[in-house]
């Protein structure tokens, strides 16, 4: 796969859910382009090897544990950062989980647990960073949605595509509201990559019928996403605001 470079010496990027999966390959392909980055996480047991895993390479991290859907801990994060690096000039609102059931019998806590995190947990973090951005006059927030916002798709994860949809009108409604006063707002949509949180459904045939029916004829790699985040928060995006942008492999062209 080719590489495209980019430069984001000097630039502090906060990636919430950035201890695995496709979180912390946004943190490394930011810490690669020169960026010091900042991820947070629930638990340790991932973002420990995750810190050492991008220090190693020479990136400067700091490693900060957070549950998106506390709000003091939130808040506590985003201090711990600018006391740290006095800036965030990039957030990445990337920490999700999902709950597949059939919609008539999804409990109501997986529901809420659901859309606590994706879609509360997205509005309290770019809310705490915000306030920092909207200071400065000047900052880059991408949310982290997905196809399954976009239509209602073939697994059954109804409160999973509820928040997704909530997080691409989200996305729209702040870049509205913050465009004015410096700051850019967008999502992406991916389709399926393999992680932590999809290799269950991808196992119990999602992979499969993503190979039949997806024009590229396969689901995601590793390194096929995180390229489209690093232009969106680059200058050659400074006229991008309010948009989402699918990394389907054409899923959702059908
Ligand atoms: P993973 O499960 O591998 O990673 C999720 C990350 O979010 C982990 O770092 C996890 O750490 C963190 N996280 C989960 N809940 C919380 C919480 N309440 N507070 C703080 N951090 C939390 O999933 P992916 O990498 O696949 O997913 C990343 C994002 O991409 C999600 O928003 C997902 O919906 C989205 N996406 C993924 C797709 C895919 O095919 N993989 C497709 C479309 C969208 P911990 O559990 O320790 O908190």
């Amino acid at each position: 796969m080719g590489t495209i470079h980019f430069d984001f010496n000097g630039e502090v990027v906060f990636v919430t859910g950035g201890s695995r999966g496709l979180g912390l390959q946004i943190a490394e392909a930011f810490g690669r382009a020169g960026a010091s980055v900042v991820i947070t996480a629930r638990r340790e047991q991932w973002l420990e090897p995750a810190e050492k895993h991008l220090r190693d390479q020479g990136i400067t991290v700091l490693a900060l544990r957070c549950d998106v859907t506390h709000p003091a801990e939130v808040e506590h994060v985003v201090e711990q950062a600018l006391a740290t690096h006095s800036k965030i000039d990039i957030l990445v609102n990337n920490a999700g989980q999902v709950w597949a059931e059939p919609s008539i019998q999804m409990p109501l806590e997986r529901w809420q647990q659901v859309l606590e995190t994706n879609l509360t947990g997205t509005f309290l973090v770019s809310q705490a960073v915000g306030r920092h951005m909207l200071e400065r006059q000047k900052g880059i927030i991408i949310n982290i949605a997905s196809i399954a916002g976009l239509s209602g798709g073939e697994v059954p994860f109804i409160g999973y595509s509820a928040s997704k949809a909530a997080i691409i009108n989200l996305t729209r409604a702040l870049a509205v509201e913050w465009g004015p006063r410096g700051i850019r707002v967008n999502c992406l949509a991916p389709g399926f990559f393999r992680t932590r949180l999809t290799q269950g459904l991808l196992d119990q045939g999602a992979e499969a019928h993503t190979r039949a029916t997806t024009p590229l004829g396969r689901i995601g790699r590793a390194g096929e996403l995180a390229p489209a985040i690093l232009f969106l928060a680059s200058e050659g995006a400074s006229y991008i605001t309010g948009q989402v942008l699918p990394i389907d492999g054409g899923a959702t062209a059908k």
